[in-house]
């Protein structure tokens, strides 16, 4: 396990993962009944950017460092998620950057739950020392594709899983799909799979996969800066959402083209926004 999330948070791929997160998170906040948030690669909850691994990349300046800088109206549906980021800055500047767990806590009620699970032994070590007494949050050493089997169905039994592993494992897409059909059959709540855009033939063949699962709905959608055959590590930043809540499409069709716009500084970038029905 080579990968550590300190030298790419805040960077693009960041910014329009957890927009998704809230714009999710927002639409089980708009019931009463708790839910449950359940995030298997939890990372470190909370990031410096002023470390040396997060300076050595320098990624958050193209992702977080740019939407925090323009002056201006920003887009609504992003209210929250600046809110949030701000929250744990002083004014007017951006030393930290909250990772999903912490994202998501800041939006939690006193009812809702969170459990975390993160495999990389330092890391996990950080991450429980930042919920440290949190009643709310449980946080596990732990695979979290394995985590899945021993959590779902969750307590309560309405909520949200986020999938967001590091892809270093080039069977990463094959895993994600076999635990997915593990997982709905525990428990049919609403999936977030984050995938990295760097190869389109592996993508399309994660998309026909899932297609196999015979999910009800499925939203695909991307945030591209560069096309699929630039030489980048990097090209865009993908989201698959099993089960989206109501409303969740038109909110990001409205959400992705402004962000693009914000981001897209060489003018090379798409966006992807899909939806699939399956006619059980
Ligand atoms: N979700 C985090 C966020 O948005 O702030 C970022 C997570 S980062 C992309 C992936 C994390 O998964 C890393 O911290 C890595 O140590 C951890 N990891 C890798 N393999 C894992 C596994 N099988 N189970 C749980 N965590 C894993």
């Amino acid at each position: 396990m080579n990968y550590r999330h300190a030298f790419h948070a805040g960077n693009f791929a960041d910014v329009f993962k957890h927009i998704c997160l809230i714009l999710v998170i927002e639409s089980l906040l708009a019931k009463e009944k708790p839910f449950c948030y359940i995030d298997t690669h939890a990372g470190i909850g909370k990031y410096d950017l002023t470390s040396i691994q997060a300076k050595k990349t320098g990624e958050f300046a193209a992702g977080i460092g740019t939407l925090m800088a323009i002056k201006g109206k920003k887009p609504t549906e992003i209210k929250h998620y600046l809110q949030i980021v701000k929250s744990m800055n002083k004014e007017n500047s951006l030393k930290y950057y909250p990772g999903s767990p912490r994202i998501v806590r800041a939006l939690l009620r006193p009812e809702d739950k969170m459990i975390l699970t993160e495999l990389h032994p330092a890391d996990y070590q950080l991450l429980k020392e930042e919920f440290k007494y949190d009643p709310q949050v449980g946080v596990h050493l732990q695979n979290g594709y394995q985590g899945l089997k021993a959590f779902l169905p969750p307590t309560p039994r309405r909520g949200v899983v986020l999938i967001d592993p590091p892809y270093e494992d080039k069977n990463e897409f094959d895993e994600i799909i076999k635990s997915l059909q593990m997982a709905l059959m525990r428990w049919q709540g609403i999936y977030l799979i984050w995938y990295p855009v760097k190869n389109r033939i592996q993508i399309n063949q994660f998309e026909r996969n899932l297609k196999k699962l015979s999910l009800k709905n499925l939203l695909i959608c991307e945030l591209n800066l560069f096309p699929d055959d630039a030489p980048f590590a990097l090209n865009g930043s993908g989201m698959v959402i099993v089960n989206p809540p109501w409303k969740l499409q038109e909110k990001l069709n409205e959400v992705l083209p402004q962000l693009l716009n914000i981001l897209d500084s060489e003018n090379r970038g798409n966006y992807r926004l899909e939806s699939f029905t399956s006619k059980m």
